[in-house]
């Protein structure tokens, strides 16, 4: 990219999500970007009714550069399985419930795909960047890999357990944060966003 966006030292994560916030951190450290959660803005949510991970990450993107009035970054992400036809995808969340029940989540999809051989899933990720001065960008990553049930697995969260990335044995629930970081959805979007951009 010819034009680098320019962003400032002190960003701000759209996410309510410690475990999101923790792995976002880490991948913020070799830039030397700090990030603040909204959660020190606002506890309020915005509704994510949006029909794809880009659109759902850019209303969350938008709702914090308008809470905080500072550049705001926003993850929407979840996992897909190939034959529950993308599901849980965009709900990955509310699969698990108002009380985010993941081991509920998990053993929905189990249920589900108890006589079905076909155990392929990638976690897809959709980065939404929103300036100061309103400018919107997407930057968006994928890992493919398969189910395994039971779970294994607490080094993570949500679906970790479950899932195996390609050519690996360990579940991402099984992984140093390093170590997924380094392979995972979140990592391949971050290495976009990283490249398009430069710090003011
Ligand atoms: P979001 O906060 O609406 O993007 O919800 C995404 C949901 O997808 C999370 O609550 C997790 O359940 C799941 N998810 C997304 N990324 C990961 C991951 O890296 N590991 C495990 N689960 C994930």
């Amino acid at each position: 990219m010819k034009n680098k966006i320019q962003i400032p030292k002190t960003i701000v994560i759209a996410s309510h999500n410690h475990g999101k916030v923790k792995e976002i951190n880490i991948l913020l450290n070799d830039i030397n970007v700090t990030a603040i959660p909204i959660s020190v803005f606002s506890k309020k949510e915005p509704i994510e009714d949006g029909n794809s991970f880009a659109q759902n990450a850019l209303i969350k993107a938008r709702n914090a550069k308008n809470l905080s009035k500072q550049t705001s970054l926003a993850d929407d992400s979840g996992l897909c399985v190939d034959s529950l036809n993308g599901e849980p995808g965009i709900y990955s969340a509310r699969w698990a419930g108002e009380s985010k029940n993941f081991n509920l989540a998990m053993s929905i999809i189990e249920k589900k795909l108890i006589n079905i051989e076909n155990k392929n899933a990638h976690f897809f990720c959709a980065l939404a960047l929103v300036t100061e001065n309103n400018k919107e960008y997407v930057f968006e990553g994928k890992i493919n890999g398969k189910l395994t049930f039971p779970p294994r697995g607490n080094k993570g969260f949500g679906y970790d357990p479950v899932f195996i990335p390609e050519n690996k044995t360990l579940t991402f629930g099984e992984m140093a944060p390093q170590e997924k970081e380094l392979i995972s959805h979140r990592a391949h979007a971050f290495n976009q966003f990283k490249e398009s951009i430069i710090v003011k």
